[in-house]
């Protein structure tokens, strides 16, 4: 039976004519065509494809299962073992449709009987099963029996048995559309991969013993075995990670062909500027300056990523940067990615600044004419993306610091360097794993803040459910009754600016009646004007408000030292980075600081917000957790959608993936003009400054 099954699975592989190819003429426009032009294909199922981004035949054959069902013994259903991993098939006998508690989840439980014995099975979140499950209807099942009866991790309905069957591919499902449905209109695809050209050359193919493209999309989707689809996925995998490397290897050569300013050694100004600090450089910001130092003396302009975990004192090297290019009678600017965390930048830096007798201004898109006509000739401008914005041309750039820079697409970042050749030192705060910094890094040397200056205590995180949240409020008018300052971050909700500042106004208004009663309590949010935050701000730094309820926009760069608290409330909405950045505007004086982070139930949370919220009261090593955020999410996502280059990988492994990485960046410089070197350019297109306008 269950061989049967297979041969009809795997028909399209064996089938002579379809499959393995016939040599004929390529037809590679074929893959161009839109998915309604395959048999079987409607137009409905066209439409909700192309909500997964998939509109053309090349777009279904590059879409990459997300697994494979491990092989699995079939049982009949009186067999069944607890926690293993089975077939079973049978007919359902009832199906009910269980409401959980908490708002968005449902679960579905059926009786399904076979000779021997009857289970109840259980699917989460799969309400538009119960229509499907009628009394009588034939079911297979692949799963696991445990708390909930029977859970299934696949099934298949009728005797079409493709989803259960061995090694079958698994592909991301979406609400609006049945995975069966998926897997279909991939069969329906894979006969036209034949038509797909090898953009490897032979003898680099050769040379590292890898498929043809079409056998290898064959493979990923209709493998015999696992290593038949991990070979197949290594061979796209290769040919994406040359793409980049190629690309990156461009974007160098480019780079090395325009002339930045030569500033020489450091000077009288920057001496004056060690001495004003309140402290001394760690080793590791002495290491930083030293090889920034190394970058400014030559004429290829820096491309250096300053990579530092939250409050590693990443700033006092940025502004070392820009007071370089002063010394040097020329400009510096740093551009930040939102209004709130410009200026707190430019509270810090204008104090100093001011001392120095350096002019500072700071621009942001509230910034009037006359302001933005002020600030182009200081010597030092602190601003957003109106930095660079048309109209604003510094007449002498040399040195440009662009912080946390993941929130910029690749195009902006370049924008603020366009037509001009300045020295760009980018900064993160989101650790990056050494496999992605060569990837989408490839061409920036690094520098690392590896410790935060050393009068730190790491923050101790905890973890609740929303049911005890009055403990967190019990804990935190503890401290605040000891002079400590805090901050409570209101839920992420799916909404526009304005709705989220409304619920934190409204957030604000709860706790100042009921848990924080006897305390002053501020709300900041994106709403607010620049003047109105700025108060906010420098009210909470003097301590004349106990407690800021805010939304993300405190994420970066808010500097309390006396603010040793965070409540973080629905924290499971949060992403692992997002939550980490939050976390780091405590923890920033000697004082012990904490975190509470406010969950939902457990039983409604996803398996990946458990991690999370696990992986955070468990380290506070920022580039631990970006390790685990990449398993979890994937590099695209870790660093933005839109960084470059990223969003196009799709077979790559980035934590995996080190070894093809390696090998790909060795044939990268061999890579002739071509089908290679041409997606290579199409990739960074978008730094081209044509296209900024
Ligand atoms: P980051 O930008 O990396 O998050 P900051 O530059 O804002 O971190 O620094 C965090 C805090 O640490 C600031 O209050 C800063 O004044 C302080 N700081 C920076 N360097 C040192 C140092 N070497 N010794 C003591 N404190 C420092
Ligand atoms: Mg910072």
């Amino acid at each position: 039976m269950t061989s049967a099954r297979r041969q009809t699975v795997f028909a399209s592989l064996d089938q002579p004519g379809v499959w393995p190819p016939t040599p004929r003429a390529l037809r590679p426009q074929r893959l161009d065509l839109a998915l309604d032009s395959l048999p079987g294909v409607a137009a409905t199922t066209q439409r909700k494809l192309g909500k997964l981004g998939l509109a053309s035949v090349r777009d279904v054959l590059e879409h990459r299962p997300r697994r494979y069902e491990t092989a699995a013994e079939e049982v009949a259903i009186a067999e069944l073992r607890e926690g293993e991993e089975l077939v079973v098939s049978g007919r359902v006998l009832n199906v009910e449709k269980r409401p959980m508690r908490g708002r968005r989840r449902t679960r579905i439980v059926a009786r399904v009987a076979d000779d021997t014995a009857t289970v109840s099975v259980t699917w989460f979140n799969q309400p538009w099963l119960a229509d499907r499950l009628k009394p009588g209807t034939e079911i297979r099942l692949r799963g696991k029996l445990g708390r909930f009866g029977f859970e299934p991790r696949s099934y298949d309905i009728g005797d079409d048995a493709r989803a259960t069957a061995d090694f079958a591919p698994v592909y991301p499902a979406a609400e609006e559309i049945a995975a069966a449905t998926v897997r279909r209109v991939v069969d329906a695809a894979l006969p036209l991969a034949v038509h797909v050209p090898d953009p490897l050359p032979a003898a680099l193919r050769e040379r590292e013993g890898l498929a043809l493209k079409r056998d290898a999309l064959a493979a990923v989707h209709r493998p015999r075995d696992l290593r038949e689809a991990e070979t197949g996925r290594q061979r796209l995998a290769f040919e994406e990670l040359l793409v980049l490397q190629v690309g990156i290897a461009r974007r160098a050569a480019e780079r090395e062909r325009t002339l930045a300013p030569g500033l020489g050694e450091p000077g009288e100004l920057i001496h004056r500027y060690r001495q004003a600090l309140p402290f001394a450089l760690t080793p590791y910001q002495e290491q930083a300056i030293r090889e920034i130092d190394g970058d400014l003396a030559g004429t290829i302009p820096m491309q250096r990523l300053l990579q530092g975990d939250v409050g590693s004192g990443k700033t006092v090297v940025a502004l070392y940067a820009l007071l370089r290019a002063v010394e040097n009678g020329r400009q510096g600017a740093l551009m930040a990615p939102t209004e709130t965390l410009a200026e707190q930048h430019f509270l810090t830096i204008a104090d100093l600044c001011l001392e120095l007798g350096v002019s500072c201004a700071l621009l942001t898109s509230s910034s009037g004419k006359r302001e933005r006509e002020a600030a182009l000739g200081v010597d030092v401008v602190v601003g957003t993306h109106a930095l660079i914005q048309e109209g604003f041309e510094l007449r002498d750039l040399a040195v440009a610091v662009v912080d946390e820079q993941h929130r910029f697409g690749v195009e902006q970042r370049s924008a603020l360097a366009a037509g001009r050749a300045p020295h760009v030192l980018h900064m993160t705060a989101t650790p990056i794993p050494r496999t992605l910094a060569l990837t989408v890094y490839g061409d920036l040397e690094v520098s690392e803040i590896a410790k935060p200056p050393a009068s730190r205590k790491p923050v101790i995180t905890s973890w609740i459910t929303e049911d005890r949240a009055s403990e967190a409020y019990t804990r935190l008018t503890r401290l605040l009754r000891e002079g400590r300052q805090a901050y409570v971050v209101c839920p992420l909700i799916e909404a526009s600016e304005t709705s989220l500042a409304r619920a934190a106004e409204e957030e604000a208004e709860r706790l100042r009646r009921a848990e924080l009663r006897e305390f002053r309590v501020g709300c900041l949010h994106g709403r607010l004007k620049a003047a109105e935050r700025r108060d906010l701000m420098s009210r909470f730094k003097a301590c004349d408000l106990d407690v800021l309820v805010a939304t993300t926009v405190i994420e970066v760069g808010v500097d309390v030292a006396n603010a040793t608290v965070m409540i973080v409330q629905e924290a499971d909405r949060f992403g692992l980075a997002q939550l980490h950045q939050l976390r780091g505007r405590v923890g920033r004086g000697a004082e012990q600081s904490y975190c509470l982070l406010v969950s939902r139930a457990k039983e409604e949370l996803t398996e990946s917000a458990q991690s999370r919220l696990q992986a955070l009261c468990e380290t506070s090593d920022g580039f631990e957790l970006a390790e685990v955020d990449l398993e979890l999410r994937g590099g695209g996502a870790l660093l933005g959608t839109r960084q470059s280059g990223l969003s196009d990988l799709r077979f790559a492994h980035l934590l995996r993936d080190r070894d093809l990485l390696e090998r790909a960046r060795a044939e990268a410089a061999g890579i002739e003009p071509g089908p290679l070197q041409d997606a290579a350019a199409a990739l960074f297109a978008e730094v081209e400054p044509e296209a900024l306008a």
